[in-house]
């Protein structure tokens, strides 16, 4: 492994769990020294060197400038941010209290702007790559799914502006959007067979994805860096979201 006080800075929201805690820990591996943010404030296994924990509810605004603010003054320098804390819950629409649409939004959406802000000034000062985590349930029409469905778009949309705005910047701004992918998010739900079977009959490459399949790609994008890539989603779904 390469030396632990040195490397390019990248900050990964949700590093606790699932997807964040693979992408963190694939980034650290990878030379990079990765702000860990989330609630519990934890870092992924064997990668305590070259990664920090920093105890950040992303709802906070406070909280998220003073995270982003000591990480960027420890590492020096901040070229990425993977937005990926994230919550789903599910609620017939007709039944869906405003405020379950409203808290949705806010974790999911209204966090994801606030921390592309607080790392904005850092990013620019040299350039520097956005990855948010979108869904792809962001084009599709899904039961019970009106306020994390309109989260993801929201998200995809964030991504498309902030690239055009700060394209200037040297800031690149891409969303990720998975489709099933196995964490604690849904783990539970696919312990039933009937779950599992019924959505691996769907995916027209015959299986769920790991935290580690986003990680890669999520890593390959810093590591390519193509300048011309930004504002676009990229879907990692098995073909699931283009298959009839
Ligand atoms: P997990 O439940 O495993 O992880 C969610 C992460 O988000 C945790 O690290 C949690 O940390 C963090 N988080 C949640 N709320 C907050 C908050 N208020 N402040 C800070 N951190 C928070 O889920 P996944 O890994 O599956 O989900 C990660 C992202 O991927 C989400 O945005 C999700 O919508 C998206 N996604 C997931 C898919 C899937 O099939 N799994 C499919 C498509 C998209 P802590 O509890 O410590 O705060």
């Amino acid at each position: 492994m390469s030396d632990p006080t040195s490397g390019d800075g990248i900050i990964v929201t949700g590093a606790s769990s699932g997807i964040g805690a693979a992408t963190a820990r694939i980034l650290a591996e990878r030379g990079y020294i990765v702000g860990c943010l989330s609630r519990r404030g934890t870092v992924p296994d064997a990668v305590e060197r070259r990664a920090i924990g920093y105890q950040c509810d992303v709802t906070d605004p406070q909280q998220v400038k003073d995270a982003v603010q000591k990480f960027t003054a420890k590492v020096g320098s901040l070229i990425g941010l993977v937005n990926n804390a994230g919550a789903h819950e599910e609620m017939p629409s007709a039944e869906l209290p405003l405020n379950a649409l409203r808290s949705m939004l806010e974790v999911n959406f209204v966090s994801a702007f606030s921390v592309c802000q607080q790392a904005y000034p850092y990013l620019k000062a040299q350039g520097g790559m956005i990855v948010n985590i979108g869904s792809f349930y962001d084009h599709l029409g899904v039961r019970s799914n009106l306020a994390y469905a309109a989260s993801k778009a929201a998200v995809a949309s964030m991504t498309r502006t902030l690239a055009v705005e700060w394209a200037r910047d040297k800031i690149q701004v891409v969303n990720v959007a998975p489709g099933y992918i196995l964490t604690e998010l849904n783990r539970e739900w696919f312990s039933d067979p009937k779950n599992h079977d019924a959505v691996i009959r769907r995916i027209p490459a015959r299986q769920i994805g790991q935290p580690e399949d986003v990680g890669r790609l999520i890593a390959g994008l810093f590591e390519s860096r193509s300048p011309f890539l930004t504002g676009t989603t990229i879907y990692l779904d098995g073909g699931e979201g283009i298959s009839l």
